[in-house]
């Protein structure tokens, strides 16, 4: 699929927006088992994305998605920072200028890898590689893209009642039960951003 200027701004311009338009959900999600800041975090990040934004789609995808992560990586702080940074510079570095879709799940497979080595983490510990993973099996099963956004929402809602093994909310053992994952959340929410622009 031809990823041309106007459509990689629609597509970086979706997700910055809707992360900033739910920065105060995010954050009252982390409030919860927290440090109350990964909305902040996020729309800080984004907006500086924005600032950005021509020089960003002017360059060929794999570069403007790399570009996209370095800037999240400089901005964004806590643990989301440098985890949303590399899962788009990941996704730069694998995705070719025209990804079919298969190449772009094998893409999105590589930069789900990169987060799991940079947290050393998994799937089943309550962050957003609860919601990223089930995407990514979707993507690769072939179905509607159009399917994916109720998958990542269901993903983040089934974090409910997971126990934190990893992160902030970790250190409140048995009483992360009963509450969204922040960093699952942000993730459905760019999911949905990402197939709408689509
Ligand atoms: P911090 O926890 O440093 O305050 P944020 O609040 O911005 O950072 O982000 C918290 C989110 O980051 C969590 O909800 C979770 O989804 C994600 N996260 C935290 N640690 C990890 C990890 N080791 N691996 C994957 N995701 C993680
Ligand atoms: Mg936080």
């Amino acid at each position: 699929m031809e990823i041309d200027e106007a459509l990689r701004r629609k597509l970086v311009q979706a997700v910055a927006d809707t992360v900033i338009a739910h920065a105060e959900e995010l954050t009252t999600l982390d409030m919860a088992i927290g440090d109350g800041d990964h909305g902040l975090n996020m729309k800080r990040g984004f907006e500086a994305v924005l600032a950005d934004l021509d020089k960003i789609v002017a360059l060929p995808l794999p570069k403007a998605l790399h570009q996209v992560g370095m800037t999240l990586v400089m901005k964004v702080g806590g643990a989301s920072g440098p985890l949303y940074g590399t899962l788009f510079m990941q996704l730069g570095k694998s995705l070719p200028e025209a990804p079919t879709r298969a190449e772009a799940a094998e893409a999105f497979a590589a930069a789900i890898d990169a987060v799991k080595a940079r947290g050393k983490s998994d799937v089943g510990s309550k962050t957003m590689l609860d919601v990223l993973a089930p995407v990514l099996a979707a993507l690769r099963a072939d179905g509607d893209l159009r399917a994916l956004p109720d998958v990542a929402d269901a993903a983040a809602e089934a974090t409910k009642p997971m126990k934190a093994l990893r992160g902030r909310a970790s250190f409140l053992g048995e009483r992360s039960i009963g509450h969204v994952d922040p960093g699952g959340r942000s993730s459905a929410l760019i999911v949905r951003a990402v197939v709408a622009a689509l």
